[in-house]
């Protein structure tokens, strides 16, 4: 067969290869860009909503009517479940649908499903077209994931004592992991230790 999406061999599947590993990591991805809409409506520099004052400045509200429209139809989470619901029914008919559990956990139970989808699911090009089309709106609306500087990593990593002194870069949504040697910042005290061990400036 071709692949449903780019036309390519894809074997006896209906995905390739290659956009089965893609539609996999836009499912990873959509979660944190849905997440950042919210943040896109805070007008730089002021708070919610603060009227725009000064001349001229009308009636318009200071916040992006597509994220607002976006934010208030949740249409990734609302397209996705459906989808999810969908697969399910598909794969496993004798099974009741799946009840609304949120935009992380439909992707990342569909990420978990994608070697089935790409296999076995007649629609999984369609899939691939919605996932795609979701995240181009949200990457259309200025959401992006920039990384946001977290310091430098104190993981010691030898038993000389070297400390990897990385500059660590979060990535919204996600957890803090240092992009050299590996080492993760996740609990409290994680970070903690990170804060303490920073070295100081000087002033
Ligand atoms: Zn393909
Ligand atoms: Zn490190």
């Amino acid at each position: 067969m071709t692949c449903d999406l780019c036309g390519d061999d894809a074997g006896d599947r209906y995905l390739c290869e290659r956009d089965t590993v893609i539609l996999a990591r836009h499912l990873d991805e959509l979660p944190a860009l849905d997440a950042l809409l919210l943040m896109h409506l805070v007008p730089s520099g002021g708070g919610f909503y603060e009227p725009v004052s000064g001349r001229g400045a009308g009636p318009r509200a200071p916040v992006n009517e597509d994220v607002l429209n976006l934010l208030h139809t949740n249409r990734a989470a609302t397209v996705v479940h459906a989808r999810r619901v969908d697969v399910q029914r598909v794969r496993w008919p004798q099974h009741s649908a799946p009840p609304p559990s949120g935009l992380p956990a439909d992707c990342r139970w569909l990420a978990m499903e994608v070697e089935w989808i790409a296999a076995e699911y007649p629609a999984a090009g369609e899939m691939a077209r919605e996932v795609h089309a979701l995240r181009r709106e949200l990457l259309s609306l200025g959401v992006e994931e920039r990384p946001a500087r977290a310091g430098l990593c104190v993981a010691v990593t030898d038993d000389q004592g070297t400390v990897c002194g990385a500059v660590l870069e979060r990535l919204p949504g996600r957890s803090l992991r240092c992009r050299w040697c590996g080492c993760r910042y996740v609990t409290e005290q994680d970070l903690a230790l990170l804060e303490h061990y920073q070295p100081k400036e000087s002033a």
